[in-house]
């Protein structure tokens, strides 16, 4: 006997009932209402119109409705004014998952199923051919989980953090073994049972390749790192291994780095949602910076950083709201000739790079530096 799984989920129905009884507290804080100048897609918007179709016992059924569901980037800047701290971004993806089940999510987001299961991931090449190259034994240090953008898209990335941790005295090995994409698509698209089965298969794969719960997986991309402490728990998967990021490993090494002359000038470092927010990880980036640059770190954000847009599948779904957000977020970043803005998540770098501005890897940065090369070369 099968059990039919409710459209909306109570955990997510009483989420936004909390929002429906609201005065909107956190309505200025949405980039994508700002962007669209919409009060549809506030968050009070967007929850309340699930928390009405959780109440009728429905889908989402015309297409504005499924649409409003997509128009958020999980960057849960709401969250930080929300007084029941509520997870407005988790609600709207089981909200997802209802239209997915329903049969009216958007094309752009039902094609990442199709994606996943013909490739197990959003990327047009084979990914396991691509990670052939690192392929090697164990390395004290732990193993690096790199993602699948930096495996298809910036593999110099990843040759950037292995060098950076060698000369901190903790090699990595680049964990080759399958899957090798933590799944978040599928999470942000609405396929919520096929993201539970890939967070298993993920957890199990690294378990075995990193040695258990002695063993560390060190996450190249935040927004991969997030999604493995975050959302894995929301669907009672257990990594039961150490997992740090990137920027929280070296800067926990950073006192075996060699002795470097800093690069002149300083850094202007720009946090990453999933980094900031997700994992209230706001200092470890700020350190290494400092270390880098003789200047030291200019990082007016923190955790009340503005989104990209790069999030939440907008950038599939609504590309040009997400190219508005990234937009808005780049009249914020200083414009001197001098200023080297940074970021330590890929996926924030290359959305804004979409939009005309230019945004340097922070461990590309790291790794320059404890390599003893010229800051300039990074510009070119
Ligand atoms: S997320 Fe919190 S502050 Fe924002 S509308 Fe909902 S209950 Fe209100
Ligand atoms: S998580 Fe971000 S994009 Fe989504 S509703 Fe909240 S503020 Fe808006």
């Amino acid at each position: 006997m099968s059990t039919r799984l409710p459209l909306v989920p109570q955990t997510a129905a009483a989420a936004s009932r909390l929002c429906v009884y609201c005065p909107k507290m956190c309505r200025f804080s949405c980039p994508v209402s700002e962007a669209t100048r919409s009060e549809t897609v506030t968050p009070w918007g967007k929850m309340t119109m699930l928390a009405l179709t959780a109440a009728a016992g429905r889908a989402p059924t015309v297409p504005e409705e499924a649409e409003a569901l997509y128009a958020c980037s999980g960057c849960l800047r709401c969250q930080t004014y929300c007084t029941h701290e509520n997870d407005v971004p988790a609600a709207l993806y089981a909200g997802r998952a209802a239209a997915v089940r329903a049969g009216v999510a958007p094309a752009a987001a039902v094609s990442v199923g199709a994606a996943f299961r013909a490739r197990g991931s959003l990327e047009a090449i084979d990914l396991q051919s691509a990670a052939t190259r690192w392929t090697g034994p164990r390395k004290r240090g732990g193993v690096l989980f790199a993602g699948c953008e930096a495996l298809a898209r910036e593999p110099h990335t990843i040759d950037a953090m292995l060098s950076a941790t060698k000369a901190l005295g903790v090699p990595l090995s680049v964990h080759t073994a399958a899957p090798l994409c933590c799944g978040r698509p599928l999470l942000e698209a609405g396929f919520a049972e096929a993201f539970a089965a890939r967070a298993e298969r993920v957890a199990t794969s690294l378990r075995t390749h990193a040695g258990g719960r002695a063993g560390r997986v060190v996450v190249l991309e935040p927004r991969c790192a997030e999604t493995m402490v975050r959302h894995y728990a929301s669907v009672g998967v257990e990594l039961a291994l150490t997992v740090n990021t990137a920027t929280t490993f070296l800067a926990q090494h950073l006192p075996a780095a060699p002795d470097r002359s800093p690069f002149p000038g300083h850094a202007v470092y720009h946090d990453a949602c999933a980094l900031a927010r997700g994992l209230a990880e706001t200092e470890a980036p700020r350190e290494l910076l400092k270390a880098a640059f003789a200047g030291g770190v200019h990082a007016p954000e923190g955790s009340d950083v503005l989104c990209c847009g790069a999030g939440g599948l907008m950038p599939r779904t609504l590309p040009l709201v997400a190219a508005g957000m990234a937009r808005r977020l780049a009249q914020t970043l200083p414009a001197g000739a001098d200023d080297m803005v940074v970021s330590a998540s890929g996926a924030c770098r290359r959305h804004l790079a979409d939009v005309g501005t230019s945004v340097v890897d922070l461990v590309a940065v790291v790794s320059r530096w404890l390599a003893g090369g010229n800051k300039g070369v990074m510009h070119g």
